[in-house]
């Protein structure tokens, strides 16, 4: 397709097609993996546009213009991995600078912010971002940087990028929103306001459990060039093969994700009526807090879900989580296949607990990514994990 025709397509054809066209010199359909780390040039200085593959690779160029164009952004820079594309970000912050953060989020992005950027003079508080009046009062003098999850992880809280935008914006900072659960099929954060979108490409957009990756989706030419040159001079990029993987990954992205919702839907309703369970977090619910908001800012309501037995005994839910047969007990989430995750022991491990519980993450909380398979099977497995207690 010509590119013209690509920018004013749909969001499924972007996906099949954005960054993309036939190779010149083959007619290659698919974008090849261009296994090379230099580039000849003609005389001192000329070239066709790539020079050292640090700096870029035809294959991840294609990768950056198909993810800049799902998430309507000028600009795609795709790192290493997801925690490689937050560390850029939070790298452009100077010692003194202040980050306002989600209590809710990925353990590693609290961690980096934490433990690796903390000794560098680099300031972090995390606070619940769907109290907005909260979020106003945390706000400081310092503060550069608002860093918003939403849907959150793990309890898939949903809050108001708009208005966080909006709060930040205010204040002279830069808003950053972390679109790694909902997927830009379902959720495109620049068109709410947010200069920086972060992805962990690891997760929907590759799709298939099988590369880590990660990306910042930007019209903002200072944070493009700001990220390029951390690209060239930190290097955390991905290799051609990744980026042809997550590519692949990109153009089922849409039915997939149709696919994760419907079946978290199903899961999270089945949850919800099941006399041995608690609380039900999916913004699908109408029960759940966050479900309007949800109906206002995503096209769906995702595949993760998480929720607590009713009698939050660690016992019975280590029980559940040890008896499924086809969700299987892992980290990571957004593959083809269902997942089950302890985020107290897993994925959250390095939040310390005071801190867990003060953001109402209970030890006993189960996290699901509710994959494509059957939903029939994937409901039935639930059902006999949850008769073992
Ligand atoms: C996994 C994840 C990350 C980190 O990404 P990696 O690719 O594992 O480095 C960041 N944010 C969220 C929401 C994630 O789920």
């Amino acid at each position: 397709m010509k590119s013209a025709d690509v920018a004013k397509a749909g969001l499924g054809t972007k996906a099949v097609h954005a960054g993309q066209s036939p190779d010149p010199t083959t007619g290659a359909v698919m974008t090849p993996i261009y296994q090379t780390s230099t580039y000849a040039q003609s005389a001192p200085g000329v070239h066709q546009g790539h020079e050292y593959a640090r700096v870029t690779n035809p294959t991840r160029t294609a990768l950056e213009g198909n993810l800049a164009a799902l998430e309507s952004a000028k600009h795609g820079i795709c790192f290493s991995s997801g925690v490689a594309a937050t560390d850029a970000v939070v790298r452009c912050l100077r010692p003194g600078d202040h980050i306002l953060a989600s209590n809710d989020l990925y353990g590693g992005t609290y961690r980096l912010m934490r433990q690796v950027f903390g000794p560098f003079g680099i300031e972090s508080d995390f606070v619940d971002m769907s109290d907005l009046a909260g979020v106003k009062a945390a706000m400081k003098p310092n503060t550069k940087l608002v860093w918003i999850e939403t849907p959150t992880n793990p309890m898939v809280r949903v809050v108001d990028i708009k208005a966080l935008c909006d709060i930040a914006h205010a204040a002279g900072a830069t808003a950053a929103v972390d679109n790694t659960f909902a997927s830009p099929i379902l959720q495109r954060p620049l068109e709410w306001g947010a200069d920086l979108v972060v992805h962990s490409t690891t997760k929907y957009l590759g799709g298939h459990s099988d590369v880590i990756g990660g990306a910042v989706c930007t019209n903002n030419e200072e944070w493009n060039e700001k990220l390029r040159f951390l690209v060239k001079s930190s290097g955390a990029v991905p290799g051609p093969m990744d980026c042809f993987l997550t590519l692949r990954g990109t153009k089922t992205l849409q039915i997939r994700i149709e696919r994760h919702c419907s079946n978290a839907q199903a899961v999270a309703e089945f949850l919800e009526a099941h006399p041995k369970v608690g609380k039900v977090y999916y913004p699908g619910l109408p029960s759940f807090e966050g479900h309007e908001l949800a109906k206002r800012q995503m096209d769906g309501f995702g595949g993760m879900v998480s929720f607590v037995l009713k009698n939050e005994d660690m016992e019975d839910a280590t029980t559940v989580m040890s008896n499924t047969h086809v969700f299987t007990l892992a980290e990571s989430l957004g593959g083809v296949e269902s997942l089950m995750n302890h985020p107290a022991s897993m994925t959250h491990g390095s939040i310390p607990a005071a801190e867990r519980h003060a953001a109402g993450l209970s030890d006993t909380l189960i996290r699901l990514s509710v994959g494509i398979e059957d939903v029939s099977d994937l409901i039935a497995d639930l059902k006999q994990a949850l008769e073992r207690i």
